[in-house]
This record gives structure tokens, sequence and C-alpha cells, in this order.
């Protein structure tokens, strides 16, 4: 928990940051690194922690990292920061192929702040609360709290992270269910679910994995059924899988000569004896380019045929939780199935579920005590049911990418409106850009975004100091 600085209402600064989760305070720690004494951030979060967002709030010991230590610096240019940190706060034998728990990684991004406001030169304020609306003049932004106080910025960053999932649309489910679970990172704990029960799954992905986990963090000992349209599990990383450079094929600008050029690299890794794994990280520095120059109906043919298969190869689960997930469906604990669902009816102790499979085309029934939404963070900005997005929505100040995968932002995070023109004050970063970057989610990507936003924010202040400063002595002069 963080106790609010106080602030005046309708105070002014340079910039105000909506989200403090690792984009939002990552990007605050850069601009107090950069900024001289002139510059003021607030930075607003409506969770009642800092520095943790969705990802680093769980308090859940098994929700580890997917993505091994040695990458999970907030710097790009320091890549050893979290592994320094960790041997000093955590475990001084920490290595860097080990997958640490988020809960730890919580703890860094608010020490990474901490330490930047500890050292800072400008001003610098928390604001807890939550962003309901914009209002944007020449020069200046008010933001609008939920509490009525009203913040002036000259720039605003949207660091608005994931969403919650959408909420299912099941055939027969009643506006209000007991026995559904819309939101799996709400804190509603599903008590009604006897521990030797059965619950359902919706998503096969990693939030269905953190499901699992917690689940049996919490003692449930029942069957857990996972369903998502393909039936696929996330891979798991191996120990020490190597992370090769990515050969530069030429792609030939399709989905399917995607396709191949990955299958090529995946043949040639495994040639190498290094395997697939080192073949689709290697792509990883390159697929933000790769997906720019895609033209949009080949983007949204991979959606379409091939995304599923990336995500499960490309987001990998900690080793160690591959074997928990393995041993369990060696065991029956887990069953995964392919298809979706035609028929939800809630009797007073279970529901009723009719899936459709995927393979065999036909019905199958399952009864069980618990359905809980595992899709992951709803990317269709006009779906994520959030009063900021509404009203910006509203007044054409934000637009959805082509792909509805976020916002639609300009190369250097400018959100575009909705007539096309990129804003003079109003960023995003992180999650929110995924229709433009494809891959922007994780932390070696967000980090190099931060930093590439943070210098950008300090150069436009210092030029409106010194046109302002230009402006007094002019005025004097005269
Ligand atoms: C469950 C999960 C696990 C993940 N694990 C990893 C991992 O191991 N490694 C990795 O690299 N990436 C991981 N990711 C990817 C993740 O997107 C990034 O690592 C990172 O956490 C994104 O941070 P963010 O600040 O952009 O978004 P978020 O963490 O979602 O933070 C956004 C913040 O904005 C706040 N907010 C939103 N709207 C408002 C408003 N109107 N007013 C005020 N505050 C607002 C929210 O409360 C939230 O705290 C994971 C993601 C999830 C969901």
């Amino acid at each position: 928990m963080y106790s609010a600085h106080d602030t005046s209402i309708n105070s002014r600064f340079s910039v105000a940051i909506v989200g403090g989760g690792f984009s939002g305070a990552t990007l605050a720690a850069h601009l107090l690194q950069l900024a001289g004494p002139s510059l003021s951030i607030v930075l607003i979060e409506r969770a009642p922690f800092r520095a943790r967002g969705i990802a680093y709030a769980t308090q859940e010991s098994r929700h580890l990292l997917n993505v091994p230590a040695s990458n999970m610096s907030a710097f790009a240019d320091d890549p050893q920061h979290f592994l320094s940190w960790a041997r000093s706060n955590f475990d001084s034998g920490v290595q860097n192929g080990d997958f640490l728990s988020r809960r730890l990684y919580g703890q860094y991004v608010e020490s990474v702040l901490d330490t930047a406001i500890s050292r800072r030169r400008g001003e610098f304020q928390w604001r807890h609360g939550e962003v309901v609306g914009l209002r944007t003049q020449t020069g200046t932004t008010e933001l609008v709290l939920r509490n009525g106080d009203k913040i002036l910025a000259a720039a605003v960053v949207l660091a608005l992270g994931n969403f919650p999932p959408a909420d299912l649309r099941l055939p027969g489910k009643a506006a209000h269910s007991e026995r559904y679970l819309s939101d799996p990172w709400s804190p509603v704990a599903p008590e009604k679910t006897p521990v030797d029960g059965e619950v359902l799954l919706v998503g096969s992905g990693l939030t269905s994995v953190d499901t699992l986990l917690t689940l049996r963090a919490r003692g449930f000992r029942g069957r857990i059924h996972m369903l998502s349209r393909h039936g696929l599990l996330p891979q798991s990383h191996l120990p020490d899988s190597g992370y090769s450079t990515f050969k530069n094929f030429a792609s030939s600008g399709t989905a399917i000569g995607l396709l191949r050029v990955v299958r090529a690299q995946v043949r040639e890794a495994e040639l190498r004896g290094e395997g697939w794994r080192s073949a689709v990280d290697s792509l990883r520095t390159a697929t933000q380019g790769i997906w720019q120059t895609l033209p949009r109906i080949e983007q949204e043919r991979f959606l379409r045929h091939l995304r599923a298969y990336w995500e499960v190869h490309r987001h990998r689960v900690a080793p160690e939780i591959g074997k928990v997930l393995k041993h369990q469906l060696l065991g029956g604990q887990l069953r995964v199935h392919a298809g979706r669902i035609v028929e939800y009816r809630e009797h007073t102790n279970n529901v009723l579920v009719t899936l459709n499979e995927r393979h065999r085309g036909t019905r199958r029934q399952m009864t069980v005590d618990l359905v809980v939404n595992c899709t992951g963070p709803v990317s269709d900005i006009r779906k994520a049911n959030t009063r900021m997005l509404g009203d910006c929505l509203r007044q054409g100040l934000v637009r959805p990418d082509a792909l509805s995968l976020g916002i639609d932002s300009a190369h250097d995070g400018a959100v575009i409106n909705a007539n096309g023109i990129a804003s003079e004050c109003l960023y995003t970063v992180g999650p929110l850009r995924k229709g433009n970057l494809w891959e922007t989610i994780a932390v070696p990507e967000i980090r190099a975004q931060v930093a590439d936003l943070a210098s950008m924010l300090v150069n436009k202040h210092r030029s409106r100091q010194n046109f302002t400063t230009l402006m007094t002595e002019t005025v004097r002069y005269v």
C-alpha cells in the first residue's frame, strides 16, 4: 500500500503519467534521471499499490516471471540491473536463467522508482486516483479524476497497460451468475467451489495457467478443465535455452511467407542443435519491423490463422511451471479441450456446460462448480470498459488502431486522434501500442520505448522552456 502524497487541486505539471504499472513507473524513473529542476511530474494510479500493475501485483509466490532474470532489467543500457538487485535484495545465488517470482519483480520496479525519486532534481508527486476524463486546450491538458479533482499538464502519457478480459457472452448465461468469475485477477476468491470439485477455465493461455496455480495454492484438489478454440497450452522455456541473433531472411511480406521464414529458421536452429526456441527468440528484436512492413490484410491473416500458434511458442512459461502442467496433465487433474461453449445452464449447485468440440465436431457436456473467464486482457479499447477511454473516444482524442488491438499511435508514441492527426501533447506506451508494433507487451520492449519517450518528452520540455525564456526576454526588451 502506498500513502498518497497530498497535492493541491488544479496543480500544474510538465508531464502527467496515467497508470503506475511497469510502464508508468519506469517512465517516471527515466524522466527523473534526465530532468532538470524545472520539470515536474505527476504519476496517477488508481490501484492502492504502486509500480505493480496487473502483472506484478500478485502476492502468489508460484506466479513466476515468464522471462529469465537476465532479460528483465528495467534499463536496456544496464542489462544486469535486475540481476544485481535480486542478488543484493533476495538471494546472492540468483542465476541469469532463473525465473523469479512476479511479486519480487514488483518490489524491484518500486525500488527503481524510489531510487529515482530520492535522487530527483525536479518535482514529483504520486497521486492515488482514477483519471476519468481529459480536456485538451492549446498547450495544456486537464485531467479529471473520479473524485472531481483536476490536474493540468503540458504532456500526458497514457500508460494504462492491460485491461481485464471482456465479459464472456455464453448462450444461456444470465447477466449475473454466482458460478461465473468474469475477472480472473479480481480479489474475489472462488469460495463456493468445493476443494475437490471441477473448474472450467475458458482460455488456455498464461492467464489460465496463473489461475490454475492460484487455485492449487488455495488448496483446490479437484479437476481443472481448460477450454480454448485451439486447445493449445503455452510451451515451456528450457533451462538455459539460447537466444541467438535473427538471420535476416527476406520475408515475402505475407503471413504465409513469414511462417515459411520461421520454419526455415527453426530447421536451421535444430540442425545446429539449438532447438526451435532459439529461432523463435531470435525473431524478437526483428518482430516490430516485420510487423510494420506487413500489409494490413496480411496482419489480419496472421491474427486469424497463426496467432494462437505464435502465442504459445513466443509467450512461454517458466520451466518449473511447465513441469507442473505436464504432471497435472499426466495425472488427469488437468484436461485441455479445443472447442467453444454452445450452452451454459446454471443450477443451484453447479453449471452444465455444453461444448462443441473443434476436432471431432461433436457435442460434449460437463458439469462444473465454477467457470472462470481466462481469455486474457481485452485489447479493443471500445470494449475495455474504462471511463477515461470512453471519454477520450467520445471526444475523438483517441481512436482504436486498424486491428483494434489498442490505441492508434505514431512512431514516437503520440496518440492519433479520430481525424488521423498525431497529438502534440498526448502519448501512449506499452501494451496499448500492440496494433502498431505487435511486440510491445513485455519488459524488454517496453523499457526501450520508455527510454525513448522520456528523452523526447524532456527535449520537448526544454524547447518549451527556451521558448518561454525567449518570449519573456523579448517582451522585457520591447
Ligand atoms: C498476468 C501477467 C503476467 C505478465 N508477466 C510478464 C513477465 O513475466 N515478463 C514480462 O516481460 N512481461 C510480463 N507481462 C506483460 C506486461 O504487460 C508487462 O510486463 C508490464 O507489466 C506492462 O506494464 P504496464 O504498466 O504497461 O501495464 P499494467 O501493468 O497493466 O499497468 C497499468 C496501470 O494503469 C493503471 N490505470 C489504468 N487506467 C487508469 C486510470 N484511468 N487512472 C489511473 N490509473 C489507471 C492500472 O491500475 C495499472 O496499475 C505480464 C502481463 C500479465 C497481465
